[in-house]
């Protein structure tokens, strides 16, 4: 299965928690950290079930989330 990652941008991040709803693998969770502008913002727990599906990204209205889609690499062998 395709895995990513997503990187927030905590200063665009208002908090308003559309992406949390979104994400079927509940990736994103209610952090504890307020921005410079006084605005609690969301966490990615990268916990491994992340799958780039870009849904997070979409809604955001801040544009504040972008997605990577992360290769697997191997780690032994040839
Ligand atoms: S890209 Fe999809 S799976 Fe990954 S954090 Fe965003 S909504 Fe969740
Ligand atoms: S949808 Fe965007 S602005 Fe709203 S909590 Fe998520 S990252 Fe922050």
């Amino acid at each position: 299965m395709r895995k990513g990652k997503i990187k927030i941008n905590e200063d665009r991040c208002k908090g308003c928690l559309l992406c949390i709803e979104q994400c079927k693998v509940k990736e994103i969770i209610q952090g504890e950290k307020v921005n410079k502008y006084g605005h609690l913002v969301v966490e990615f727990k990268n916990s491994g079930k992340c799958n780039a599906c870009t849904l997070c990204a979409i809604v955001c209205p801040d544009a504040a989330i972008e997605v990577y889609e992360v290769s697997e690499e191997k780690v032994n062998g040839k």
